[in-house]
């Protein structure tokens, strides 16, 4: 097994997305010098990051768009991208605890964080005491993909105005006017497992 670096969904160095300029085309965003490959199957503009995995230096607290999307499409673990871990009660995430936000948290809970497989939850939570304090493990049934997180535009003059950054659903009219970056799923039918 070879030593994990950084997580597999951590952005490098290298990685950093090249200037861009956008345009207001009619109904949404676009980019000047927009092709084919800038589009996903939904018609959703996604950011043009560059994919140099392993080169320069882990920028830890950022996460690298195109890898967090493999991994969240795929459901992959997000630190080693191996298949993530998966039982009778569904895929397994390692989530900050928030159980005080809502009765039934995390069910219906849009998350930008991808799976995690037992070893790598395992690891995490031994290496890190603190990561165990603050976070749960949790296995989901259901976990559609259900939209993006990304930098959200409105119409302006001579180009569109970023406005906030944030998790915009698929059938949102605003997602016509996000640029995306993350892909986003939502938990449901959620066990919260018991730590050791
Ligand atoms: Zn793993």
């Amino acid at each position: 097994m070879s030593t994990v670096v950084a997580p597999y969904v951590t952005q490098w160095s290298s990685e950093e997305a090249a200037p861009f300029q956008m345009i207001a085309l009619p109904g949404g965003i676009g980019y000047a010098d927009e092709t084919l490959g800038d589009r996903d199957s939904r018609g959703i503009l996604w950011t043009r990051t560059p994919s140099r995995h392993g080169e320069g230096k882990p920028v830890f607290g950022l996460v690298h768009g195109p890898r967090q999307r493999r991994a969240m499409r795929r459901l992959l673990c997000q630190v080693c991208a191996g298949p993530a871990d998966r039982s009778t009660d569904g895929v397994l995430w390692i989530l900050q605890d928030q159980r005080e936000d809502w009765p039934g948290w995390p069910n219906r809970m849009g998350i930008t964080e991808p799976p995690i497989c037992l070893p790598c939850a395992e690891l995490s939570t031994r290496l890190c005491p603190a990561l165990r304090r603050g976070h749960v493990l949790i296995r989901a049934r259901t976990h559609p993909l259900a939209g993006v997180f990304g930098m959200q535009y409105e119409p302006g003059l001579p180009t569109p105005v970023r406005t906030e950054t944030g998790l915009v659903a698929f059938d949102s009219p605003r997602i016509r006017w996000t640029l995306a970056a993350q892909l986003i799923r939502e938990l449901n039918d959620c066990t919260i497992l018991e730590t050791p």
